[in-house]
């Protein structure tokens, strides 16, 4: 079956705190298991990167109805490409908070003009190749 990749970012609302970011994760986790969506979602200096990944009508779907969440605003598509394999089959949904994490301020800085987070900026293929980065980072157990 075909496969694809969404890309998007997002501003996180003011107030949201770590709390939210947990009920996003519990939720994301329990819906995407359900339809074979895998993935990772970045969130620093009050900024959302997100990654999903599998068959064009269920990330349509998560897509539309994360669009309407009312902890986010002005989310912007940065890619959305058709695959031949997954790169974050590892979770049905990774949630990474960006902050002073062994290895995290160097991956940031490799991909942006400066160590804030600033995904809006990022191209399709930095912002893949920064979520690929951090998913081997925690893969390799050097940050939890
Ligand atoms: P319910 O959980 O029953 O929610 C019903 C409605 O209430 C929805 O409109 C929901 O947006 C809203 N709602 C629920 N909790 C809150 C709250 N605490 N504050 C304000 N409104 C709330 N969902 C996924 O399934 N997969 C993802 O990968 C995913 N990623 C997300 C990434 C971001 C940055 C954000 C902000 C949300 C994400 N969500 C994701 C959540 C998504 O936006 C929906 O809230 C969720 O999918 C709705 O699940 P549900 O249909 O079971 O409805």
């Amino acid at each position: 079956m075909a496969l694809y990749r969404l890309i998007y970012v997002s501003q996180a609302v003011a107030g949201l705190e770590y709390p939210d970011l947990v009920k996003i994760l519990e939720k994301s986790e329990l819906n995407n298991k359900k339809v074979g969506i895998t993935g990772m979602l970045s969130f620093g200096d009050s900024m959302f990167l997100q990654v999903l990944e599998g068959s064009r009508r269920v990330i349509s779907q998560t897509y539309n109805r994360i669009l309407l969440d009312p902890r986010h605003v002005n989310a912007e598509l940065i890619d959305f490409s058709e695959i031949e394999h997954r790169d974050f089959g590892a979770w049905s949904m990774k949630v990474v908070q960006l902050g002073n994490q062994a290895g995290i301020r160097d991956i940031i800085l490799k991909y942006s003009s400066s160590e804030t987070f600033s995904p809006i900026s990022m191209t399709g293929k930095q912002s893949l190749n920064f979520l690929r980065e951090l998913t081997e980072l925690y893969q390799r157990g050097t940050t939890s």
